[in-house]
């Protein structure tokens, strides 16, 4: 089945299309440049990734598949959350944000001691039909005191998942980032939300009342 990608951000749409691959029934599409960016001004990463995949299915007239993804560390009140990509400015930069990041948490009274945080993906298809899946994956780590790493994009070099010894995102090749990611996680269970043996339960994934098919 074909999907458009409804991302424009090519290192989300690169790990996307690297998440997806295995699962082989799913041929994606790159966004077409003549569709205007769409503003994410929804108040939940699953609604802007709605607003999303919503939009491009609009112009496109074929499935779209979103994400949004946002960091959540504690000590800051679950911020930058859904403004993760302008928490330094509307046009900020990643090294912007993340030297934003460790500067409001060096700058708390115990210099940000507590730096637990996590990653959220809002995953979610949007049918022609006007039918929707959705997925959310997410994954817990804390915020190192400075970057490390090389791999990866975005808060990458200062987030530290629990599960991988140490290091962080950034410091991990790609499948192994994969493996844990909340991106992963998330389009790993909307892939499975959308196989073609799926398709006969009428709304597999996401219940009338919006709850969602969750992998943590
Ligand atoms: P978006 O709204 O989903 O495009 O993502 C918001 C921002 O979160 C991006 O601009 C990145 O700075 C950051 N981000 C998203 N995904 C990741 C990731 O996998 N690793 C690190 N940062 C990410």
């Amino acid at each position: 089945m074909k999907f458009v990608l409804a991302t424009a951000n090519p290192d989300k749409a690169a790990e996307i299309r690297a998440i997806l691959a295995p699962s082989g029934h799913l041929e994606l599409l790159a966004r077409p440049q003549e569709v205007p960016e769409v503003e994410e001004n929804g108040d939940s990463l699953l609604a802007n990734a709605r607003l999303k995949a919503k939009a491009l299915m609009k112009s496109t007239g074929m499935p779209a598949i979103a994400d949004d993804t946002g960091l959540e560390v504690e000590a800051l009140g679950g911020a930058p959350g859904v403004r993760s990509s302008r928490f330094a400015g509307e046009v900020a930069t990643y090294a912007e944000n993340v030297a934003k990041l460790l500067a409001e948490l060096d700058a708390l009274p115990d210099r940000g001691g507590q730096r637990a945080a996590r990653f959220v993906t809002a995953a979610v298809v949007a049918f022609p039909d006007g039918t929707e899946r959705s997925a959310i994956g997410s994954v817990s780590g804390t915020i190192a005191f400075q970057a490390r790493g090389e791999h990866g994009f975005g808060y990458d070099p200062v987030f530290v998942p629990d599960e991988a010894g140490g290091r962080t995102f950034a410091e991990l090749p790609a499948e192994a980032k994969h493996a844990i990611s909340h991106r992963g996680r998330a389009m790993r269970a909307l892939a499975r939300l959308v196989r073609p043996e799926a398709g006969a339960d009428p709304s597999p994934g996401t219940t009338p009342d919006g709850s969602l098919d969750r992998d943590t």
